[in-house]
């Protein structure tokens, strides 16, 4: 029986709209400031909108909402291309809002014309004191009256660099006593002498978000223009611009933003963490960043799994941290190849197998038989956990400790006879023997033994380091606490293991392939890594040890 998926509100939306034949086929967008690398945030907003252009036989534009010169990079348009790639996604079409500025400042002209926008000379202090609150009406600019042939030759003369940032605005006409103080006579285009990162100087005078976005919607002829919650208060106008310029009727519908526990998801903060060296970069394995959580080795298909159970909600909530990490152990379950590395490695030294002699096993390669086998070299000493060993065994540990046996991994039952210590009484060497009958492959011994173990053989190990990742922030909300966000940062985010030793199979591993190292959780090789320093990053652990901490309390 296969379970129909009930529509969010917005597919629900679509589906009248094609029915009653408002539409005959959609087209969405997706609009990121390129200010910042994208979210995991951003991948919420990209699984919607692409989804919906594929769900509904549509499509979807990727555009660069450009309009802001100061804050805007080209490295961070590259960056969002590659993300929403590898997201899975193609666009329609690339776009950047700044190549309509020409066709904004006509629209912005026809509003003059039409007596719906004037020049104000205000200061923004003027501007903002007479606003008004909410409770109480603005009053009028003493610059309201202006003729619109005054407008319309200041406004040029805006757009010939005559004034200095900040001397002069232009706003949209459309009532001081509104209820709703974005229909306040909003800024519709300011002055600012910057150089864009597309137009480079051509432009003095840039608009504002509000009417630069609907409008670019408008020429696109996006049918269905989806945004977050903030931008509720912003709809009237953006429906006021739209029906006064008399162009295409795009819609705007809001969703909730994503947020999750113990991280932050604005570029702004995101930022901060990167030009104040709390991160490596952008891409740091702890950034929620899509870049990030690639080098960390998330997959794109646990990420659209994600943001498909999380839905499509109209209210704010905080999704766990954890709900993320399990939708990626389900998808490297079924994905990584399995491989073994001792993170904390004892010696161990099995005392009756030949000296000098490697044998070559056979062991499996992945969750099941179609991912084939590999050969793991095996001899006379071998590197084991040191958890995996106690000299005084506690209660129901069936682990190595003297006397005991258990099986290596693929290999031989062993049993452990011994161990070698220092003067500070630290294990340095285990002792051990083995039984020839019991090679896995083909096991006569009638032994069963309760645990088996993983093991690397000395001789043959890859040395490594490992980036062990935690949580970036110690805090679920860290936006929500008192003082700067930054104080809550997680000081044991990042761990470092070294030396490891990884099986030689290892030396080969290709950037982008997921690993379980057996029983130690799932990895990835790091971009930093040579041949002759390997570096692998923990993508996540097998079980979640987080919850598992909240219930022990
Ligand atoms: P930030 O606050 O992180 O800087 P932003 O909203 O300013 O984000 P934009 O580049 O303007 O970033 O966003 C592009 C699109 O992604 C917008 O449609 C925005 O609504 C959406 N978006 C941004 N953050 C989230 C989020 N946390 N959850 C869902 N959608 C988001
Ligand atoms: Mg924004």
């Amino acid at each position: 029986m296969t379970e129909e998926k009930s529509l969010n509100f917005i597919e629900e939306i679509i589906e009248e709209d094609l029915k009653n034949g408002k539409y005959t086929s959609i087209l969405t967008r997706f609009p990121p400031e390129p200010n910042g690398y994208l979210h995991i945030g951003h991948a919420k907003s990209i699984c919607l909108n692409f989804g919906l252009g594929i769900k509904y036989g549509g499509n979807t534009n990727l555009r660069f909402d450009d309009t802001n010169p100061a804050k805007e990079e080209t490295e961070y348009v590259d960056s969002i291309k590659e993300d929403v790639k590898w997201l899975g996604f193609e666009w329609a079409n690339e776009l950047y809002a700044s190549d309509y500025f020409d066709q904004l400042y006509g629209f912005a002209v026809q509003l003059i014309t039409k007596g719906l926008a004037y020049v104000d000379d205000s200061t923004a202090e003027e501007i903002a004191a007479m606003k008004g609150t909410p409770s109480q009406a603005g009053t009028d600019s003493p610059y309201r009256s202006r003729s619109i042939e005054e407008n319309l030759r200041l406004f040029k003369e805006m757009k010939e660099g005559k004034y200095q940032d900040g001397e002069k605005v232009l706003r949209a006409k459309i009532d001081m006593a509104a209820m709703n103080m974005h229909m306040r006579d909003p800024i519709v285009y300011r002055t600012k002498h910057a150089h864009h990162h597309r137009t480079g100087d051509a432009w003095c005078i840039y608009p504002m978000y509000d009417f630069a976005h609907g409008q670019s919607d408008s020429i696109e002829n996006i049918t269905h223009s989806i945004c977050t919650l903030e931008f509720v208060p912003h709809r009237e106008l953006y429906d006021w611009f739209i029906e006064k310029l008399e162009i295409f009727p795009s819609k705007q519908y809001e969703f909730a933003r994503l947020n999750m526990t113990y991280t932050v998801m604005s570029k702004r903060k995101l930022l901060q963490l990167v030009t104040e060296s709390y991160v490596s970069g952008w891409d740091d394995p702890r950034m929620p960043t899509i870049s990030g959580m690639r080098r960390r080795g998330f997959t794109s298909e646990s990420i659209r799994n994600f943001c498909d159970k999380i839905g499509v909600a109209k209210r704010e909530n905080m999704i766990d941290f954890s709900l993320l990490e399990f939708c990626v152990r389900e998808d490297l379950n079924r994905k990584a190849l399995r491989a073994m590395a001792v993170l904390d490695p004892v010696k161990l030294i099995i005392t009756n197998y030949p000296d000098g002699t490697t044998e070559e096993l056979v062991t499996e390669n992945g969750p099941d038989e179609s991912f084939g086998t590999r050969i793991a070299p095996f001899s006379r000493e071998v590197w084991i956990e040191r958890e995996d060993f106690m000299e005084v065994p506690a209660k129901k540990y069936f682990r190595l400790f003297p006397g005991s046996k258990v099986r290596l991994k693929s290999a031989y039952i062993i049993e452990c006879t011994g161990c070698v210590k220092d003067n500070e009484d630290n294990v340095t060497e285990i002792h051990c023997t083995y039984i020839p009958e019991s090679k896995s492959s083909n096991d006569t011994s009638g032994i069963s033994v309760k645990a088996t173990i993983h093991w690397v053989s000395v001789p043959h190990a890859a040395e490594a380091e490992i980036r062990m990742y935690d949580r970036l922030f110690k805090v679920e909300d860290p936006s929500d606490e008192e003082g700067d966000f930054k104080n809550y940062i997680n000081p044991d985010s990042l761990q470092v293991v070294k030396p490891a030793y990884l099986e030689p199979s290892l030396k080969d591993a290709a950037l982008g392939t997921s690993y379980q190292f057996i029983r130690k959780g799932y990895f990835c090789l790091d971009r930093d890594s040579t041949v002759e320093r390997l570096v692998f990053n923990r993508t996540v652990t097998l079980k979640d040890a987080w919850s598992r901490e909240v219930k022990k309390g």
